[in-house]
């Protein structure tokens, strides 16, 4: 192919498809490549869309975007092997439009993104894998893909290929993503007729739950669960760090199944079908971990620049910002007839520094290497809090001071007060 493009997007996930259709209607002429059959067929999401991303982009979008179900409640389980203490939260606030969180089948939302980026003017190949990028002179000029004679050429591109960027680590951008820096998840999809799920969930049609679920269900490693509605089906998986996996000799299916089978989780999908099995990179490493996102013609978005925030359980919404902002910055030096050098790609760095993105992240800096040292509150604290609540919930003619005194000495005995001092201070120092 000897024609020349202003911008390579490499892949057609939600960051790939963000910037392809913002770099397309700010007038740029575009590329985007995908290795999947059609977009989304590679991509594994629980998932929750967060309607704020994607409204900066296609305003609309609730339109004609393939939704699921608005999401009413958000429920937070802690877990031991047979019990779980949460809380829930569920607001008429979050049933009104314009709905802040959906549901969404990544496969489906994918395709209807990346339809409206072809609309706007991109050219998007699919089942074309790009092998490598073509550096002359120190400067990214263009891909080399798995086609015969697939040499492409473009002034800048933009590596949107999700986690473990294969190709940012090969053109040596970036180091090979460490084990403790990414989470391996798996996840199922169960068909249940939607009645059922309305009633087990007490939601109405287009209503929506989600359950993020901590301790016990992560058998001890860093990591979570997750349980979301869709119409006619139910989303499950848990995730954990991949050097936890190493260490702990757990497969991720044998956790999953652990999951199914818990006696607060079996009842909520008993009598489904599943139908979809699915395990998948997450970039959990944070702020520390994310690598340089710009340089001579190139820049990173999405999961590719480890733009996750594990906490909140939010990637998506990263990946499509960030995607916007690479593709806005190009825009920007295109109108300004400046070339897209390392020094003007630097404005990208500064719109990800100015946003929700990097300020989000910094603030949980710490979190994923306080968490891995301390599974304590994995392990310890999930068990203590579930004897508590037995304690204290049981009636058992054992007065309530008595109970307190016991709850107090539980704690104490297993982690001394100097730990349960430390463990609090180490909390705080994680989400502050
Ligand atoms: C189990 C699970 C649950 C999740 N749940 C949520 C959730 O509920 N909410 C949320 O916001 N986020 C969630 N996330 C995170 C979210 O899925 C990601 O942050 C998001 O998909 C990142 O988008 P992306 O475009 O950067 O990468 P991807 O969506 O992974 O897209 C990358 C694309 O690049 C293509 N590609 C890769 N290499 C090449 C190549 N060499 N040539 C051509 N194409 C290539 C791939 O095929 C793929 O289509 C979840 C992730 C997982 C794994």
């Amino acid at each position: 192919m000897a024609e020349k493009f202003d911008v390579i997007v490499v892949g057609a996930g939600m960051a790939g498809n963000a910037a392809a259709y913002t770099l397309a209607k700010g007038g740029l002429k575009v590329l985007q490549i995908e290795r999947g059959e059609t977009p989304g067929s590679k991509n594994v999401q629980g998932a929750i869309l967060y309607a704020d991303a994607i409204e900066k982009i296609i305003p609309d979008f609730r339109d004609d975007a393939p939704l699921e179900r608005h999401l009413i409640e958000q429920r937070v389980w802690v877990m031991d092997d047979a019990s779980y203490m949460g809380t829930h939260y569920r607001s008429e606030d979050f049933n009104k439009p314009p709905y802040n969180r959906y549901t969404i089948i990544r496969v489906h939302f994918d395709q209807w993104f990346n339809k409206k980026a072809r609309e706007a003017g991109v050219l998007t190949i699919c089942e074309t894998t790009v092998t490598d990028l073509l550096i002359e002179g120190g400067k990214v000029v263009g891909v080399r893909t798995d086609r015969k004679g697939g040499e492409i050429r473009a002034d800048a591109v933009i590596l949107a290929d999700g986690a473990n960027s294969r190709l940012a680590v090969k053109a040596g951008f970036q180091p090979e993503i460490k084990p403790e820096n990414v989470a391996l998840a798996v996840k199922e999809i169960h068909f249940l007729p939607q009645e059922t799920i309305e009633a087990r969930f007490n939601i109405g049609e287009e209503e929506g739950v989600v359950i993020e679920m901590a301790g016990k269900i992560s058998a001890g490693m860093m990591g979570t669960g997750f349980l979301y509605t869709n119409k006619e089906s139910i989303t499950l998986g848990v995730g954990c760090m991949l050097s936890d996996f190493k260490e702990q000799k757990v497969t991720p299916y044998e956790l999953l199944d652990r999951m199914k089978a818990h006696p607060s989780i079996a009842p909520l999908i008993a009598g489904s079908e599943m139908k979809e099995y699915a395990a998948h990179l997450i970039p959990e490493g944070g702020y520390h971990a994310i690598p340089q996102v710009y340089g001579e013609g190139w820049m990173i978005a999405g999961d590719a620049g480890q733009f996750v925030n594990g906490l909140h359980r939010e990637g998506s919404n990263l990946a499509m910002t960030t995607g916007m902002l690479a593709a806005q910055t190009l825009i920007e030096l295109k109108v300004a007839g400046k070339p897209f050098s390392a020094a003007n790609l630097a404005g990208y760095k500064q719109k990800l520094d100015d946003s929700f993105v990097m300020k989000d992240l910094k603030k949980y800096r710490r979190m994923p290497e306080i968490f891995h040292k301390n599974k304590q509150f994995f392990t310890t604290y999930p068990d203590l809090l579930s004897k508590a609540a037995q304690t204290l919930i049981r009636v058992d003619g054992v007065d309530k001071k008595s109970k307190e005194k016991e709850i107090r000495k539980s704690f104490v005995e297993s982690r001394s007060l100097f730990g349960l001092i430390g463990d609090a201070f180490k909390f705080w120092r994680a989400v502050e």
